[in-house]
């Protein structure tokens, strides 16, 4: 990986005001992917590639990342992106709507990364369970939502939002089959393994 050209990504996202992951939770996420070292990844919600990129430093020997992104305009900077972290043989991108994407999918992968609309959360864990490995990781970000998930305060206009990722936060830690954290880290930081 081209570690010059991925300063130089993160850098411009940031500029750009494109939601990519924080530094403390990339710390913590890529600190469990040294140990699991991954062959299968899911990405849900590519955005720009960063993320994506960051993972790929720690596949194993010939793993592979599918990642899906819905905004053609992210999907076209996030192929340039990869190719510029010399990753490209490693990350694949699927454009479209997760909702209508994941059902199509039937793979096995060994991590899965949930980053994308919080109102889907509840579909995206439904899904994500269907194709996690023996022994999978599932790591969903922003599910703390600035603190709304975590308060009384629902009267907000992201209320479905907070709404949903609540029915989330609950489904993962009723699953008898995972051993569920959730982390402050960044906006929140859920973490389940299958036992
Ligand atoms: N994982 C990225 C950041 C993703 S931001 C990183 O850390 O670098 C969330 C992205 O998910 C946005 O680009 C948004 O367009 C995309 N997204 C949101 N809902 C989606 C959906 N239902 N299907 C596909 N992409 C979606
Ligand atoms: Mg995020």
């Amino acid at each position: 990986m081209n570690k010059e050209e991925l300063v130089k990504i993160k850098e411009k996202a940031l500029n750009d005001h494109i939601p990519i992951i924080m530094d403390d939770t990339l710390e913590v996420i890529s600190n469990i992917l040294k140990e699991v070292k991954p062959k299968r990844i899911l990405e849900i919600g590519t955005a720009v590639g960063y993320s994506a990129i960051c993972f790929s430093g720690f596949l194993e020997e010939d793993g592979k990342i599918d990642t899906i992104e819905r905004e053609h305009d992210r999907v076209e900077l996030a192929r340039e992106n990869i190719k510029r972290a010399e990753v490209e043989d490693k990350i694949n991108i699927i454009e479209g709507d997760a909702v209508e994407i994941l059902p199509s999918l039937n793979e096995v992968y060994d991590a899965i990364f949930i980053d994308a609309s919080k109102g889907k959360y509840p579909f995206f864990l439904k899904e994500a369970l269907r194709m996690l490995g023996a022994k999978g990781i599932i790591f969903a970000d922003n599910v703390l939502y600035k603190g709304y998930v975590m308060s009384d305060y629902n009267k907000h206009k992201q209320r479905t939002a907070v709404r949903n990722l609540r029915e989330f936060l609950a489904e993962l830690q009723s699953n008898e089959e995972l051993e569920t954290k959730i982390l402050e880290v960044g906006d929140g930081l859920a973490i389940a393994r299958k036992k």
